[in-house]
C-alpha cells in the first residue's frame, strides 16, 4: 500500500552515459526519467559552515522619525508624516479607515 500524495520511485540508479558526467536517475513508473547532478565529491562539515556563514538573515534597520516620532527605515521619507530631515516633502494623507465608506 502507498500512501496517498507520496510517490515512490521504483528506480534510483547513478547513471553514466559516455562522455557524460554521472547523473543520478530516478525512474517513477509512468513517468518520464529524472535526471539529477551528482555532486564529484563530498562537502566536509568545514566547508558546509563555511557557505552557511552567510545565510543568516537580518533584521531591518529602523530608525525614529524626527518630526512624529513614527518608525521609519533610515535614510527614507516617513509614512507617517511624509517628512525628510525635518522637513515635509511628501504632503501627508490622512489615513480613514472607516467600514462605512468603503462601500
Ligand atoms: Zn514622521
Amino acid at each position: 500500500m502507498t500512501p496517498k500524495g507520496v510517490v515512490f520511485a521504483r528506480r534510483i540508479a547513478i547513471f553514466a552515459a559516455s562522455n557524460t558526467l554521472p547523473t543520478l536517475r530516478i525512474s517513477v513508473p509512468g513517468q518520464k526519467d529524472i535526471d539529477m547532478a551528482v555532486p564529484k565529491s563530498k562537502i566536509t562539515r568545514s566547508k558546509r559552515g563555511m557557505r552557511r556563514s552567510h545565510d543568516a538573515l537580518k533584521a531591518p534597520a529602523y530608525a525614529e522619525c524626527d518630526n512624529c516620532g513614527e518608525l521609519k527605515r533610515p535614510h527614507h521619507v516617513c509614512g507617517a508624516c511624509g517628512h525628510y530631515r525635518e522637513r515635509e516633502v511628501i504632503a501627508a494623507v490622512e489615513a480613514d479607515y472607516d467600514d462605512d465608506e468603503a462601500a
